[in-house]
């Protein structure tokens, strides 16, 4: 029987659990916290319930598939699909809904920007023409096997791709490749896709145009019971599996021993042996607290985190009709606020505010004619929170500039999370929201390895490794480490 001992219950975590024992392997999953889920948690403040972390929810299909190999054994989960992804308004007064339906979205932005649609249509078919002639190759394998790169499973993969080298714009950067949207706003609306990675779009490779696909595309979700309910399907499925999950228990050290992991040390100085380890625990606090001593990859520690946010929990008395699921206020000056975050490792003065209120559509979250705001800014990663009253006057005076909203005269209750509480409660490293940022031309190549090259038995999953961070990705690096795990650890 092949022992698996799982570092950290996050998606990364718990969906390289489910399918490791699925195919048969004994599983043990260690959670440093006292519950599972990760950034995915959850809080309740009187009467109103919160998502801690992630609110949008996308490409469905991958979680399905994650609870599917477990067969019978896979919990219940359930969703809507969204008519609209998100609610944008800009300091000018224009306001735009991104339709999920092609014949209103077109309308739309012909009635709001009073332009012909098509530059944008084709900017949308080019993303997803991108994202088709790529997933295989850069989402859904490791980039670091050498067998991936063998003529026989890589040729069929390139020739893919090299059919649709107009949507593959390998030199350029995101924000001169959103250009052709044809106007400014919208090369703005398009830039934003930047930060689903947590990277800066006027550095960022122009191939994170693909990701508008996801949305505009295959569309925006929302998981019935709020997106907690992921963690919970992850979770029951996990234990129906019979994954042995200790909360409460902090992994301390992976056990080396000629080049081989041996298991790992938890709990106050527990040992536990296994013929495998996955961390689903941060990359950097994986090697500099549980692998001391052991060679350190520095490229990799080095990397540029990418961003984390500030996010503010507000019970709202009030019932927003003009705010929808996911609404953003922009900022000003987009480029002005990355340059604050990037080289000025601080939160622009005018920032732009994400507020996503789940009770929309999960209305036992919240009192009747109430809202549970989830109120986020992007902030550098290890932010230093002592100017946080003032970044709250800001946005509350920017709320209700942009729509009428007076946002202290409706709150009832408050929970702020800062990018130093995000470090010290999932050991995400400096509180980065996706791990290292997207910054550089060949950043896919650049991010961990799934299965560590000197160490055998020793595998990474998470939003900190490849494919990268965001639930649908973290949920693809859980089915990467278990094919590699098949590959090279085969069950004895
Ligand atoms: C505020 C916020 C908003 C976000 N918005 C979105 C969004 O809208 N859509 C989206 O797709 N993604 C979003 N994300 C990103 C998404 O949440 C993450 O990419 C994903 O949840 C990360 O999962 P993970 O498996 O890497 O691990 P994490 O969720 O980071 O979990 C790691 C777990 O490991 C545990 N751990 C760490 N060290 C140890 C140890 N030594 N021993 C035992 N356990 C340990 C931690 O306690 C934690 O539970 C957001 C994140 C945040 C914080």
């Amino acid at each position: 029987m092949s022992t698996v001992a799982v570092i950290g219950a996050g998606i990364g975590g718990l969906s390289t659990a489910i399918r490791a024992a699925a195919a048969g392997r004994k599983v043990t999953l260690f959670e440093a916290g006292p519950e599972v889920g990760g950034k995915l948690r959850q809080l309740h403040l009187g009467d109103y319930r919160f998502d801690l972390g992630p609110s949008l929810f996308t490409w469905p299909a991958l979680l399905q598939d994650t609870l599917a190999s477990a067969g019978p054994n896979a919990a219940p989960f359930d969703f809507l699909k969204l008519d609209r992804s998100c609610h944008y308004f800009w300091p000018d007064g224009t306001r735009f809904t991104a339709w999920s339906d092609r014949t209103k979205l077109t309308e739309e932005i012909q009635t709001t920007f009073g332009m012909d649609p098509e530059p944008v249509l084709q900017h949308l078919d080019s993303s997803q023409r991108g994202f088709e002639a790529t997933r295989a190759l850069f989402l859904e394998q490791s980039l670091h096997e050498s067998s991936n790169w063998r003529p026989k499973v890589a040729l069929p993969h390139i020739r893919k791709a090299l059919k649709s080298w107009r949507d593959l714009p390998l030199t350029r950067k995101l924000n001169d490749w959103n250009r052709k949207t044809g106007h400014p706003q919208l090369q703005q609306l398009f830039n934003r896709y930047a930060t689903y990675n947590g990277s800066d779009p006027f550095r960022a490779p122009a191939m994170l145009h693909v990701i508008p696909h996801l949305e505009f595309g295959m569309g925006t979700f929302a998981p019935i019971g709020g997106m907690h309910a992921i963690v919970d399907a992850l979770h029951r499925t996990a234990l129906n599996l019979g994954v042995d999950i200790r909360t409460n228990a902090p992994v301390e050290q992976i056990q080396v021993s000629s080049g081989r992991v041996q298991g790992v040390v938890h709990s106050g100085n527990q040992t536990f042996e296994a013929s495998v380890v996955v961390s689903g625990a941060d990359v950097t606090p994986t090697y500099q607290k549980l692998l001391k001593g052991h060679g350190q990859p520095h490229r990799i520690l080095n990397a540029e985190p990418s961003t984390s946010g500030v996010i503010f929990y507000w019970g709202m008395q009030h019932s927003a009709p003009e705010l929808h699921l996911h609404n953003i206020l922009w900022a000003q000056d987009y480029k002005a606020e990355f340059q604050a975050l990037f080289a000025g490792k601080t939160i622009a003065e005018d920032p732009t505010v994400y507020i996503n209120i789940g009770s929309k559509t999960s209305p036992e979250d919240a009192p009747e004619g109430a809202g549970n705001w989830f109120v986020m800014v992007n902030a550098p990663a290890g932010w230093d929170p002592q100017g946080i009253d003032d970044l709250r006057q800001r946005i509350e005076k920017k709320i209700e500039a942009m729509t009428g909203i007076h946002v202290a005269e409706h709150r009832v209750c408050e929970h702020i999370l800062t990018p130093k509480d995000i470090a010290a409660r999932t050991g995400s490293h400096q509180g980065a929201l996706y791990g290292p940022a997207s910054n550089a031309p060949l950043s896919a190549f650049l991010r961990q390895r799934n299965r560590d090259r000197r160490i055998k038995g020793l595998y990474f999953a998470g939003g900190s490794v490849h494919p990268g961070g965001g639930i649908p990705l973290c949920l693809l690096s859980g089915r990467i480490t278990h094919e590699l795990m098949t590959q090279h650890d085969p069950i004895q």
